[in-house]
């Protein structure tokens, strides 16, 4: 039998929908793993509710009374998938040798753990769960996701192509990504940064289950920019030489209209005129908006708040008897 602690972590956001039969179908995984001697029977899963709604954390508390495989992290409020994975990997790196990340909505084939655990045997500290295709999603999401990677690399960012959340890391990698102290972390971007030995598994993505989304538009939007912006400032300075671009263009109208005025010809004006202004005044904004965001940004950081407040876990602590759900 290995003696290698896996830990699956599960951030669950408003999931009664399709909860029982996450727990279900991770229950029945881990305990193939643990037959199979690839994984300790220490092994746990660790559902964090991210400040749902709705009966998710009900039917957490539930299922941890009476199946010991099951945890539960209760965070105060909603904070996010990225800060709810962060708050389970980090609850979960003391007592883990490895934790794997994956989606509460079984759109990522749990199948692929196993391999994850043979390439962590293997030595590998992050083993990235990569889509074959992206069949299953709209075609809005398809370009707007091929957009978002085009630009990250353009950028200089080193991301993984078609990899979601859905990772296994090991308690050193974990241990280390909490020594990234800024306050809008992007994982995707920054766990290619810790550099330890990595390695690929592909995979089907599949349809979500049952329940929606809970990445619309708007928040999938802010996503992405947060990711851009939080990786390089090539926006600002794209900025910056659009403005320079447009200073220098001008100079060479006024230029050509001074000289026509002299050499006699009347000009009406108003259409250079009008057209510049706008020009310039659309400029202007985009570059306020652009430094604006990066401000926005410092700002977040220098107050270092918490990513997550914790208030029931029943991981590292016994679980609570008698509990108000
Ligand atoms: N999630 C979360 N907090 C949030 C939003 C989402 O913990 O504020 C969880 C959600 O329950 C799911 C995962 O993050 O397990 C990914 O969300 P979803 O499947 O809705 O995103 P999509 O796959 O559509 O991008
Ligand atoms: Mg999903």
């Amino acid at each position: 039998m290995s003696d290698a602690v896996l830990t699956i972590v599960v951030p669950c956001f408003n999931e009664e929908e399709i909860l029982p039969e996450t727990i279900k179908c991770l229950h029945g995984l881990l305990t193939g793993l643990i037959d199979e001697a690839l994984v300790s029977d220490r092994s746990k899963i660790l559902f964090v509710d991210d400040g749902s709604k709705d009966r998710t954390w009900e039917i957490i508390y539930k299922e941890g009374l009476r199946n010991h495989y099951v945890k539960g992290l209760k965070l105060a409020r909603n904070v996010g998938h990225q800060n709810a994975l962060i708050a389970g990997m980090q609850t979960a790196a003391e007592r883990s040798d490895c934790i794997v990340s994956i989606d509460a909505d079984l759109q990522d084939d749990i199948q692929v753990i196993r391999e994850f655990i043979v390439k962590f045997h293997d030595g590998c500290e992050i083993v990235y769960g990569v889509r074959k295709g992206r069949e299953t999603d709209t075609f809005f999401k398809r370009t707007t996701a091929q957009g978002f990677y085009k630009i990250m690399k353009s950028l200089g960012v080193d991301l993984v192509y078609n990899h979601a959340d859905f990772r296994l890391m090991s308690q050193r990698a974990v241990k280390e990504l909490a020594r990234f102290k800024e306050v809008n972390l992007f994982l995707r971007g920054i766990v290619p940064l810790l550099g330890f030995r990595s390695d690929v598994v592909f995979y089907d993505r599949l349809e979500r289950k049952a329940g929606k989304t809970k990445y619309p538009l708007k928040k999938m939007l802010a996503f992405a920019f947060d990711g851009i912006t939080s990786f390089s400032v090539s926006p600002i300075r794209f900025v910056l030489v659009m403005g320079m671009i447009s200073f220098l263009l001008s100079l060479a109208f006024g230029s050509y209209f001074l000289t026509l005025k002299f050499l006699g010809y009347t000009q009406t004006g108003w259409t250079s005129l009008i057209t510049s202004i706008w020009l310039i005044g659309g400029l202007q904004l985009i570059a306020i908006g652009l430094i604006g965001e990066y401000i926005g940004k410092i700002y977040k950081e220098t107050k270092q708040r918490p990513k997550f407040i914790i208030d029931i876990d029943t991981f590292n602590l016994p679980m609570p008897k008698r509990h108000l759900l």
